[in-house]
């Protein structure tokens, strides 16, 4: 026995050793480097302003489809981008989505894609008077360009288009062939990507590295690391919505009977939110551990995250305590739609609830469906997919693979001491049709700490301006 306990000693002693070990060695790699950054071009800011004041606003109705601004908008490029518009062939597909194709010195390699795009969510007119600027006004004051659509997503289209023209000015002609892809339903249907990449498909294309909006910069997520997050999305949630109904005579409120349609439902709800799917942890979310571990601050929590082999359990479970962090490990279920009653005094016959889940890579709608059947296990209660909009997991992006290497390069190049990691994204973008014809879709660009999506007070920092510009063009060089 005694000989047992100091095995079990000495057993503890080299584990502990072993994780203080790791800890202490895993050091930030050195990514110092002199960040010297090309200024705006002459106009780019007038640009920028004047794309805001066209309200390309996407509506969820599409006989509502604005026609003649999305024809200015279209005009507007035209006059803005005449080196663009006179040196590279535009392909239009349905009416508004736009393709400019690039041709390269050595058409061996697969074409890049940049792409974003230009349609924005509609101002909400009771939320006009919150904003500190006019939401269309395309104003420029304390060191931001305000206005709807600035982030989401003019920002990349006008800076893709700077970048271009700036280089073509200059008589340059990129090695690889590069399509400009800008899409004008990204915030409705989305259709717009999907025929896109039907167009491709048809011509049996294939493409190297494909970056869409998506990932970003952030000082604020992670109170233990000091330094600028660069977050580069590999991969997207997947995304379903269940409909759970019970049908059940109903009647006089005066004489109930001992379960109603809304007892019934409520109890299924509960159930769900009281069973969680379990946690896993993904290929991209253990490397986006990996990335930031070694520039943890907290010795505690550096020493979990440099440790996973041992920890991960550990670590999973800190990170199911916050919201953001939660969403990350497991596929979540959340009840968005209660619906039931038509009077105070009467039992209602029929009860229906929306349950909404965010599908993890590795799990599918099926297994969303499965589960949610058999954690409420009621005959009572019919469960169906709701259609309207549905989609699978993506296939993820190898962070060990050329495309994210390339994007990393150039975010160290445009951001001083920057952190770079790749990121699971939890809603959809354009560039999910892409995953079929590249493996290399890479989600970001370099807004930091950016604020007003969707929101009121959207708005962008220049400085912002200035990264994005560069990162394209670093791109766009092939550097
Ligand atoms: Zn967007």
């Amino acid at each position: 026995m005694k000989r047992f306990i100091s095995v079990l000693g000495i057993a503890t002693v080299a584990i502990v050793a072993i994780l203080i070990f790791r800890t202490i060695l895993n050091k930030p790699v050195n990514n110092v480097k002199e960040v010297v950054l090309a200024p705006l071009p002459a106009n780019a800011i007038e640009h920028m302003s004047a794309a805001i004041q066209l309200r390309t606003e996407t509506p969820n109705d599409e006989y509502q489809f604005d026609t003649a601004t999305f024809i200015k908008y279209r005009k507007f490029l035209e006059t803005s981008y005449p080196l663009v518009h006179k040196l590279l062939p535009r392909t239009i597909v349905d009416s508004f989505n736009y393709i400019y194709e690039w041709k390269g010195s050595d058409t061996s390699i697969l074409p890049m894609v940049l792409m974003a795009h230009y349609d924005v969510v509609p101002v909400e007119a009771s939320a006009v008077k919150l904003w500190h600027a006019k939401p269309y006004g395309g104003e420029v004051k304390e060191n931001y360009i305000w206005g709807r659509g600035v982030l989401d997503d003019k920002s990349s289209m006008i800076s893709i288009l700077e970048a271009a023209e700036a280089q073509l000015q200059k008589g340059f002609q990129p090695k690889q062939t590069i399509l400009l892809c800008f899409g004008a339903d990204e915030e409705s249907s989305g259709k717009g990507a999907t025929a896109v990449v039907k167009y491709f498909k048809s011509q049996h294309k294939r493409f190297d590295l494909v970056v869409d909006e998506g990932g970003e910069i952030s000082t604020e997520d992670n109170k233990s690391i000091k330094a600028p997050i660069a977050s580069i999305g590999v991969g997207e949630k997947g995304y379903v919505t269940l409909v759970l109904t019970v049908q059940k005579a109903g009647g006089h409120s005066s004489i109930p009977a001992s379960s109603t349609a809304i007892d019934i439902l409520s109890n299924a709800i509960a159930k769900v939110s009281q069973h969680p799917m379990e946690t896993k942890l993904t290929a991209p979310i253990e490397a986006y551990l990996k990335s930031i571990s070694a520039y943890n601050d907290n010795f505690m929590e550096k020493m979990a995250l440099s440790n996973l082999w041992l920890l991960e359990s550990k670590v999973v479970n800190k990170m199911t305590e916050q919201p953001t962090t939660n969403a990350l490990v497991r596929t979540t279920l959340v009840p968005t739609v209660f619906n039931s009653g038509v009077r105070d005094n009467v039992i209602p016959t029929f009860a229906t609830a929306y349950i909404n889940s965010r599908i993890l890579p590795g799990q599918s709608s099926k297994d969303v469906f499965d589960y949610v059947q058999k954690v409420v296990n009621d005959t009572n209660i019919k469960i169906t997919y709701y259609k309207n909009y549905m989609t699978e997991p993506s296939p993820t992006t190898d962070v060990n693979s050329k495309y994210y290497k390339r994007v990393e390069k150039a975010v160290r190049s445009v951001v001083k001491d920057v952190v770079v990691a790749p990121m699971l994204m939890v809603g959809a973008t354009d560039s999910r049709n892409y995953r079929e014809v590249s493996d290399g879709v890479v989600n970001f660009s370099p807004l930091t700490n950016a604020k007003g999506f969707h929101g009121i007070d959207e708005r962008m920092q220049i400085s912002d301006f200035e990264k994005c510009f560069n990162f394209y063009t670093l791109l766009i060089k092939g550097e």
